[in-house]
């Protein structure tokens, strides 16, 4: 086999970034777009010794699984892998693939994995999206996706799974920048002003931000820009961010407010929160009310305990379980999201939630060697790629009676389990899928653990 030859396929399986899966003589080729019960016509991008990419050519015989997609650019853009999969179909997969991990890289015999919880409208469900701007070859000032694994921008304005409002918001800054003769940033040449727009809805109460991240300090005609972005419904927030590094991480450390707040406020079940540009925030806030729960259950809290939350980012878990906890202390990174997290508990009047800003991996030890720190229930919900080695150890030396680990990765979430399991002290009793990600490969879970003998005395 080589590059460019044709071939047919049946797909099978269905790979970690949603790709489709089929083998030729015991050779798999992995085929972008193409689902398991696809017959296809594939044509070989790269060839290696144990396996293939393909691009689908042609649907010979469609899988029954299919649907049709809402959005005409789901195989351009990198954002949805498996907008064609039916939703019913997609959340067996998510199940399954978790149950895989957990048995594979886990080395669990036969986990409880629950079915996923799902939504009941998969759509424009995210509250956040960043927008880069470029020029198209034609020479028009352009805005959209970026195509899968590369930095092309596919134009578009109107995303299925993004808030409605991203539309409207999007085309007032192209005709402004249009009007001006604003440049959009170049990443080849490192010039031009505007790079991404940042958009944030709050849907529990209508707050909308917009955070344009520029290569420069200021942005001409800011102020007029702001009264049209103001007569927009719900517009509360317009800032600037700066970044003038070339580099592929989208934000800058800097932001400097041009009319409103420089954060917005949002609602999960009874609690406020305060979301700055720079802090992380949950994209689906209707999922995500269903993950807090989970973990709220699975912590087990009777009024009296004391409960490490780390990475909390603006606190939201952690003010979800001070509602039923004697204690909490959350940990994170980064800065503006530690002042968020004070200020979101201030917001809320919790009096007995304490942040510290710090890598887990070492507050934690440093805490539990210095001050002796203890806690009754743990939770974390650290970024895909899992907890630092340091930080599992001292978890193991607390001895909480309970572990919940939320994981964005079921892959990281096995490995981490498995080393939590190893010495046999705790056991893993559920894990609770739920689809923050509709129509990507993406699933999240909440895990529980629980310790077997227990020598910490209860609070
Ligand atoms: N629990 C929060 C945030 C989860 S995302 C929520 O549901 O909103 C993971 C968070 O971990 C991010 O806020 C990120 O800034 C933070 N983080 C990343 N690495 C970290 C580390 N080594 N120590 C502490 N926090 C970290």
């Amino acid at each position: 086999m080589k590059k460019n030859d044709l071939l047919q396929v049946k797909i099978e399986t269905m790979g970690n970034a949603g790709e489709g899966i089929g083998k030729i003589d015991g050779y798999p080729l992995f085929v972008k777009d193409a689902l398991p019960g696809d017959v296809a016509e594939v044509r070989l991008t790269k060839v290696k010794k144990t396996y293939a990419y393909a691009r689908l050519e042609r649907l010979l015989e469609p899988s029954l699984d299919r649907t049709e997609p809402r959005c005409p650019l789901h195989r351009s853009c990198g954002g949805c892998q498996i907008q064609a999969l039916s939703y019913e179909k997609q959340l067996e997969y998510k199940e399954n693939k978790v149950r895989q991990d957990l048995i594979r890289i886990g080395g669990f015999a036969n986990p409880e994995v629950l079915p996923v919880l799902g939504m009941e409208e998969p759509y424009h469900y995210r509250n956040k999206a960043q927008f880069p701007f470029g020029r198209s070859r034609d020479g028009r000032i352009v805005t959209g996706f970026y195509a899968g694994r590369t930095h092309t921008i596919v134009p578009g304005t109107d995303c299925a799974i993004g808030a409605p409002e991203n539309k409207e918001i999007l085309e007032l800054i192209l005709d402004f920048m249009n009007e001006r003769g604003i440049e959009p940033y170049d990443e080849a040449a490192g010039k031009g002003l505007l790079r991404h727009a940042l958009i944030r809805k709050g849907f529990a109460t209508g707050e909308l931000m917009v955070c344009l991240v520029i290569n420069g300090r200021s942005f001409p005609g800011a102020e007029e820009l702001a009264d049209r972005l103001f007569a927009i419904p719900g517009m509360t927030s317009f800032s600037l961010n700066v970044n003038q590094k070339n580099t592929n991480v989208i934000l800058g450390k800097e932001v400097i407010p041009v009319r409103g707040q420089t954060y917005i406020t949002d609602r999960i079940g009874e609690i406020s929160y305060q979301i700055s540009p720079l802090s992380f925030y949950q994209v689906n806030p209707a999922q995500t009310e269903k993950l807090y729960r989970t973990a709220l259950d699975y912590a087990g809290l009777t009024g009296g305990e004391t409960v490490w939350e780390l990475y909390c980012g603006i606190g939201t878990i952690s003010l979800f379980l001070a509602q039923s906890a004697g204690k909490v202390y959350g940990v994170e990174i980064v800065p503006q999201a530690v002042e968020d997290a004070r200020r979101n508990a201030a917001l809320n009047g919790f009096a007995n939630v304490e942040f510290y800003l710090g890598k887990a991996e070492e507050v934690l030890p440093e805490k539990y060697e210095k001050d002796g720190i203890r806690a009754d229930v743990m939770v974390v919900d650290p970024p895909r790629k899992g907890c630092d080695s340091a930080c599992l150890e001292t978890m193991l030396r607390m001895e909480p009676r309970r572990i919940v680990y939320v994981s964005c990765d079921p892959a990281t979430l096995a490995r981490d389990l498995k080393i939590l399991c190893a010495d046999g002290c705790y056991e893993l009793r559920k894990v609770q899928p739920v689809d923050m990600f509709p129509h990507t490969a993406g699933v999240e879970n909440v895990a529980l653990l629980t310790r077997k003998t227990h020598t910490v005395p209860s609070a």
